[in-house]
């Protein structure tokens, strides 16, 4: 049997979807119960009185194809935290499954597990080696409850690549044992290749992508979960059935179109090179203690007052993530990359003429 499907709760390889109404558009839709008018101030090309297609089939194959895997391996959802969320419904059985993860990293892994009642497992990033990752340690603490494998790369909040090399060796080790999800949300900006293509190799290998960072759609929530179809079609079954709403299908869209996309391309160049001014600034702040290498459109900084940086952001009108309620973390916050007048107001604030 196909260990996408034996790995799943039971209840929901059993599952009967919901039947939604049938999707089709050369009809007058009298099935669905909705209103035949438009609301007042609507631009929708669709119409927000209608429900939205399902799994947009135009959304899907440009999805698809902007990440260069087959539609048949793509499910659309609202932002990658859903597409973390149906994973754990679909794989964690309440009070004996659990996840592992490589912290400090994203939190929605564990938050997602622990709403389904799932245990955490936690495998530390060597912060000595500049955050990287021991594939070793991942499999010496894998158990076959741990149903889902995180590797967030290049990781939040850390802002590094993981190692290729240990990554393909978690891959191989857990092939159909696990789902191991590579998180790619930064890739992007990492000006490395995403390692989508190993979905021909691993069987029970997923990733996830967003709209929200490089493509700057964080409102639209947009983002996508790409594994072999077998999943897919699973989640397809899990996801509530109008997940997508009409104005966000319509401005992803937008957004994937050639010229659109080529625009959000050398947007992304820009702010790359405001990375590295931002980093030589932050370098120069008396508050700061070191500026961690990275690979995202953001910063990890160890302060030598972090209270102060905080403070005096906050007092110049601007906001910066404080991280330090991670034990790994004790003097370090989190700046996101801004606009040219955006970081010198930072900069100013923190004693950077
Ligand atoms: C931002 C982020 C996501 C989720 O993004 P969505 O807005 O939900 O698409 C996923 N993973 C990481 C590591 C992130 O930082």
């Amino acid at each position: 049997m196909n260990p996408l499907i034996t790995l799943a709760r039971p209840e929901i390889v059993a599952l009967k979807p919901y039947s939604h109404a049938a999707w089709l558009p050369s009809l007058t839709r009298m099935h669905a119960n909705e209103a035949p008018w438009r609301p007042e101030g609507d631009n929708t090309i669709a119409g927000l009185n209608r429900y939205p297609e399902p799994q947009p089939q135009a959304l899907i194959e440009r999805l698809a194809s902007l990440y260069g895997v087959s539609p048949t391996q793509v499910l659309a959802t609202r932002g990658a935290d859903e597409a973390i969320d149906v994973l754990s419904r679909i794989y964690l059985r309440a009070g004996s499954d659990a996840i592992l993860q490589c912290g400090p990293t994203f939190g929605m892994y564990q938050v997602a597990a622990r709403i389904q009642g799932a245990e955490v497992i936690e495998v530390p990033l060597d912060r000595n080696q500049g955050w990287c990752i021991d594939p070793e340690r991942v499999l010496a603490a894998w158990h076959p409850n741990i149903k889902l494998v995180y590797l967030c790369s290049p990781n939040n909040p850390t802002a590094n690549l993981l190692s290729r090399a240990a990554l393909e060796h978690i891959c191989s080790a857990l092939d159909g044992k696990a789902i191991v999800v590579i998180d790619e949300a930064y890739i992007e900006w990492s000006r490395s290749a995403s390692l989508v293509g190993w979905l021909e190799r691993f069987q029970t290998l997923a990733f996830l992508r967003t709209l929200s960072k490089a493509h700057a759609l964080a409102g639209a929530r947009l983002g996508t979960l790409l594994a072999a179809p077998a999943l897919i079609q699973i989640a397809r079954r899990v996801i509530p059935p109008y997940a997508l709403a009409q104005p966000t299908i319509e401005a992803a869209l937008r957004a994937l179109k050639p010229d659109e996309l080529a625009a959000s391309q050398s947007r992304l160049e820009a702010l790359l090179m405001e990375k590295d001014y931002l980093r030589r600034g932050l370098e120069l702040s008396p508050l700061v203690a070191k500026v961690w290498p990275s690979d995202a459109n953001f910063l990890l900084i160890d302060c030598r007052d972090a209270d102060r940086f905080m403070h005096n952001s906050i007092a110049g009108g601007l906001i910066v993530r404080d991280l330090r309620a991670h034990p790994a973390l004790p003097h370090s916050l989190r700046v996101s990359v801004g606009t040219r007048a955006q970081n010198d107001t930072l900069l100013r604030c923190v004693g950077v003429a």
